[in-house]
């Protein structure tokens, strides 16, 4: 027998864990709880955290960051007007998990807790230089994103603390971005690969602060220093392109596994980087094309 418990304050959770941590689990979306029960034979308590008042906002921060609470489902991240204007790399990555039942139901802070290098939010909010925030009856932490992880399904998570929120700088400049995945279908299914980029878009097309990070390529979420080297400083053009993607495929640390082999996933998270690469090069292409027609009018 478990119990069940609905909590609405963030001091109520914090209370529960500090006294019953070991014993409690927290359910958010229930997405990945209720399809990989083995969790609940060792715990008595299961704490409902979705209508945590705290845990339900998406607010602007002074010192220009936003600030996401971990009950926020994917799809109310894809859907809100200051992450579509300040981290739309976040909202395309809410915006290609699983389904739209899922994307309702599913949280951001499930999304982290579960701590599956398949996790789709993962790599754009690495590529957004997020930190969590980790709260318990008496103390908080930030944690940097990929400290987070410490393994597949393995977090720095204490017994008596709660994911409270992510918080995200906002990027200053015109940006470009994307998140690409690869799985089985095209919806209703978890990454066998992803590639999330975000860089910095200059008037004369070059980049610059490149931030590359993939997902379910290795045993945690991997940043790719290299690719963005390549790219940084650079207008786009096959041989850039190129670079960067074969970066990518060497940085892969993948296993064999019930989704893909690592040899696929090599191979697809270079043609991932690609596809997104060419995507922002079209792009720029049609402003640039734009531009010339506004002048031309204007003489
Ligand atoms: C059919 C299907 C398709 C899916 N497709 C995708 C996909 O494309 N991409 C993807 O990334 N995921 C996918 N998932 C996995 C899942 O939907 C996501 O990981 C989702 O974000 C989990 O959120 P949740 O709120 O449902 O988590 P829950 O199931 O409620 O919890 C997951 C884990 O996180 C812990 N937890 C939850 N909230 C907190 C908190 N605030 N603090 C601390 N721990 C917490 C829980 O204790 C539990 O261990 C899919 C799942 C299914 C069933």
């Amino acid at each position: 027998m478990i119990d069940f418990l609905k909590l609405t304050s963030l001091e109520d959770v914090t209370e529960m864990l500090w006294a019953d941590g070991p014993a409690a689990l927290l359910i958010a979306g229930g997405t990945d709880i209720l399809v990989h029960p083995e969790p609940f034979s060792e715990k008595k308590i299961l704490i409902d955290i979705s209508q945590v008042d705290e845990l339900r906002k998406i607010e602007f921060e002074k010192k220009g960051l936003i600030k996401i609470g971990a009950a926020v489902t994917h799809q109310e991240i894809a859907d809100d007007p200051l992450i579509r204007r300040r981290a739309h790399l976040l909202g395309l990555a809410c915006a290609a998990v699983g389904s739209t039942q899922i994307r309702n139901l599913g949280t951001i802070g499930g999304n982290l807790g579960n701590a599956s290098p398949a996790g789709d939010s993962i790599p754009a909010l690495a590529c957004l230089k997020a930190e969590i925030i980790l709260t318990g009856r008496d103390r908080q932490r930030f944690v940097p994103i990929l400290e987070f992880f410490k393994g597949p399904g393995e977090t720095v998570l204490g017994f008596d603390e709660i994911i409270e929120a992510v918080k995200i700088p906002i990027r200053k400049g015109r940006t470009v971005a994307f998140f690409k995945k690869a799985g089985q279908r095209k919806g209703m299914c978890c990454s066998k690969a992803s590639v999330a980029l975000i860089a910095r878009r200059h008037s004369d097309d070059r980049l610059s602060k490149v931030c590359i990070a993939m997902g379910a390529v290795g045993p945690e979420v991997i940043d790719v220093p290299e690719a963005a080297r390549a790219l940084e400083g650079q207008v786009l053009g096959a041989q850039v392109i190129r670079a960067a993607a074969d970066c990518c495929c060497r940085a892969v640390r993948a296993i064999d596994d019930i989704r893909s082999t690592a040899k696929y996933r090599r191979h697809v998270v270079g043609a991932l980087l690609t596809e997104g690469l060419l995507e922002i090069f079209d792009h720029m292409s049609k402003l640039k094309k734009r531009r010339k027609r506004r002048l031309r009018r204007l003489r």
